[in-house]
Formats: C-alpha cells, structure tokens, sequence
C-alpha cells in the first residue's frame, strides 16, 4: 500500500525541482517540526480498561499556529498523520490564511464505541494534548469520523485543564460553544466555487456528470449544492456501495434513505453496485471524498472522467496522478479543492479572537472571494510552469511558507 507520507515528500521534492528551491529550506520541510504520540486509557463501559494511541503531527508553523483536524479510524498511522500535517501547510498556504499545518488521530473504531466511551476518548486525547495545543499554538479541527460534538467535549476538557475560556483552541464546534456558521458545509461550498471555476475555465455545460465517492460531511454537502446548481448527479457511494442512475439521483431523497437506513442500498429508482464501482461509472467529474489512496495504479484505468476533484486528503496516488496527467485527466488537488473547511476554521477563530459573530451571508461572500482567488492564482502558476494543477498549488504554497521561514531568520 502506497504510504501517504512518503507521496507528500516526494510531491515537495517535485517542486523543489520545478523552482529550483534552496535545500536548506526543502530540508526543513521534509519532516513534521515535532510529533506528539499518547497513551489513551479509557473505562470501556463494560468496567475494563482498554489503551488507545493518539497522534498529534505539528509539520509547519512559519506562516502561524499549527492547524488541522483530528481523525478517529482504525487504519490511522503516525505516517498517515504526518502527511496530513504536511498537506495542511500547503493547504492555508494556498488559501493564504495566517496558519501552519499540523494533523491528530486516535486509532480506534468509533463505531465500535459507546456514546459515553467516545466522550472519554475524545477528552483524554483533548487532556494528554493540552500541553501542545492552543489559540496561538495549535488548533485542532473535526476530520473522518469526528464532529462538532466531538469538538465540544474536546473544548471543555481543554478549558478544564487550563482553568479559563479559550474557545479559539478548536474550531468546527457546536454554534452555542463559539462555531460559525457555514462551517459545516464549508469544505463543500469551497470545493463548489473552485468546480464552478474549473467549468468556467474548461467551458463545461449545464448538466455536467458528477460521481462521489464519500457520503459524509463532506461528499454530501457537495451533492446537494452540486445537484442545486444543475449539475447530475449520476453516482454516489459511501463504504458499502455505489448508487448509480444515468438521468441523476435525488440527492435529498439519498440523504433522508442513509438517515433511516444507515446506507445508500436499495433506494427507490436507482441502481446499487460495489463501492468501487463509483470510480469507473461515465461520468465528467469524479470526485474521489473518502480517504487516501482511493485512485491507484491498480483501478486508474478504469476512470473515465475528464476532470477529478479531491474533496478527499491524498486519493490519488502519485504514479496514478502521473497516468492521469499523461492522459490527459485534469486533476483539481485537495489543497485547493478541499480548503473550504479550514478556511472558515480561521474564520470561526477570528470570531472567537473578537468574541463578535458574523452573519452567514457574510462569511459566504469572503469564502466565495477566497476559493475563486486561490484557483486563479494556481492556474497561474499551473500555466507559467506548464505543469499540474498539483504542481502549480505546490509552487504557490510552498513559495510562501519558504518567504515565511526566511523572514524568521530560521535559515
Ligand atoms: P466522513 O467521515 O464524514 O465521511 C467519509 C465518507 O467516506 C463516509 O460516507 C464513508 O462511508 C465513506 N467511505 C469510507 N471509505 C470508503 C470507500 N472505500 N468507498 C466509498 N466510500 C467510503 O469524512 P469527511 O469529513 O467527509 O472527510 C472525507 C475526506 O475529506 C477525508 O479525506 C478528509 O480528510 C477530507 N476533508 C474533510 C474536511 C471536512 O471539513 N470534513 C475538510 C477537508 C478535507
């Protein structure tokens, strides 16, 4: 299985030769400036005790606090969280929000966990992290499997432990805690503005076919707004299976038949396949927002979309990117496309900073302007360098952290 965190070095060492970067500084961002792994032991309902390892990956802070989510799978590794952590740099970078890059997990499978033991998790990971966390420090987030609940039990065991209000500590909290609005359908409505430049820019029809692989926070919000904006929605899958239907699914009615039954199979008028069946439907857009390594030299041949979107961390890998650029295939980056979410985190953040809160129309018009910049300025470089849309989101964010750390002396 490809290792994430080896594809992120090689991405980076990809730019360094397209800008001809200085080693000093490429060295520095090869690895995560500290990693921070805990012992969990949680009271499981049933009296035992069992023991969980969470990570903390805190890549890059030139640019200010380390940022990203927190994930809660059975399949999360310290290299997995590292790679995060380095994509997240890049991420506020392109976006050009004053944060860093960093990344949490817990290895566990929260399915498997009782409400009260998934609140003892979730504050002994907030406990053991405290030390290393903070509103100017590190900023942690929800990711896979983690949620606005989750960040508020992790903000009150934090304010706990430091005996006074922080609610800038984490964002993606409840609104009642501190969150913003429009933080919860943020990745998706970014993900929105920066496909609707890509249709403008690739003169792509009303009634374009999209497929998702994802139904959670992310993956779901964008077929609704997507399904809205007149797009079709042809496939949708989630771990389970592939809903598939030429003429385009109802969205709503997917969202309401996963509410009842916990899964996309057997709705009405649609047909149900394998999982993996999403990434080989005809479609124009695929849009791979589940986890990493979900396009690879094993099933890249089977794609037949035009243009891939990343709403997902890392699903290409990067022999399969390679194949996809040869080809032809555009394929929009995850730290373009998925930037929505941290984008409104900082948004949320400069809230709590002020303790005043914006209205929802507000924090739309800066998120719309934010999104529609970054793709213009990484098409710039995509064009300058003759390269990929990946190429040139790398050149634009890496410069920047780069001009950061040299203005801090580090080098
Ligand atoms: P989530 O846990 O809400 O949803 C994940 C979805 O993927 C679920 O529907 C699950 O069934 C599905 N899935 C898992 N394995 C699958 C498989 N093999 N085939 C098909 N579907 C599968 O997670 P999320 O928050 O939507 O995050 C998804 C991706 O987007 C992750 O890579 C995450 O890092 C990234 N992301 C999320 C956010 C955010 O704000 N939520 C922001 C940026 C990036």
């Amino acid at each position: 299985m490809n290792n994430p965190f080896e594809s992120a070095q090689k991405q980076l060492r990809d730019v360094q030769k397209l800008l001809n970067l200085d080693d000093n500084i490429v060295r520095q961002l090869m690895q995560p400036k500290r990693v921070i792994e805990v012992a969990l032991p949680i009271r499981m309902d049933d009296g035992s005790i069992e023991v969980f390892t969470g990570y903390r990956s805190q890549f890059n802070d030139a640019r200010g606090p380390f940022k990203g989510g927190i994930r809660f799978h059975p399949d999360v590794t310290l290299d997995e969280v590292k790679a995060l952590s380095a994509w997240m740099t890049w991420k506020t970078a392109v976006v050009k929000i004053p944060l860093g890059g960093g990344k949490g997990g817990v290895v566990v499978d929260p399915k498997k966990l009782s409400l009260a033991e998934l609140e003892r998790l979730s504050r002994a990971y907030a406990r053991a992290l405290a030390p290393f966390i903070g509103p100017d420090v590190d900023v942690p987030a929800p990711d896979v499997s983690t949620d606005s609940r989750i960040m508020g039990w992790m903000l009150d065991e934090y304010e706990a432990v430091i005996g006074r209000k922080a609610p800038g500590v984490i964002t993606g909290k409840p609104l009642s805690l501190g969150g913003s609005l429009v933080r919860d359908y943020a990745t998706a409505q970014g993900a929105f503005y920066v496909i609707d430049e890509l249709a403008k820019k690739y003169h792509l029809p009303k009634g374009t076919r999209v497929a998702i692989q994802g139904f959670g926070n992310g993956g779901s919000f964008l077929a609704k707004i997507l399904a809205e904006a007149g797009y079709i929605l042809v496939a949708i899958a989630d771990s389970r299976s592939t809903v598939y239907r030429e003429e385009g699914l109802d969205v709503d009615e997917l969202i309401a038949h996963k509410k009842v039954t916990g899964t996309l199979k057997n709705c009405v008028g649609c047909e149900s396949l394998p999982s993996e069946a999403v990434l080989s439907v005809p479609t124009d857009i695929l849009v791979p927002a589940a986890l990493e390594n979900a396009l690879h030299s094993g099933n890249k041949e089977g794609v037949q979309a035009k243009y891939i979107v990343e709403l997902a961390n890392g699903p290409v890998t990067p022999e399969a990117d390679q194949w996809f650029f040869d080809k032809g295939v555009v394929v929009i980056p995850d730290i373009l496309a998925n930037a929505g979410g941290v984008t409104v985190s900082y948004y949320e953040q400069v809230q709590n900073a002020t303790n005043f809160y914006w209205e929802e129309s507000q924090i739309l018009g800066m998120l719309e302007k934010t999104m529609r910049t970054a793709f213009m300025k990484v098409a710039q470089y995509q064009e300058r360098y003759n390269t990929t849309y990946r190429m040139g989101a790398y050149a634009l964010a890496v410069r920047r952290v780069a001009k950061a750390m040299k203005n801090r002396g580090s080098i």
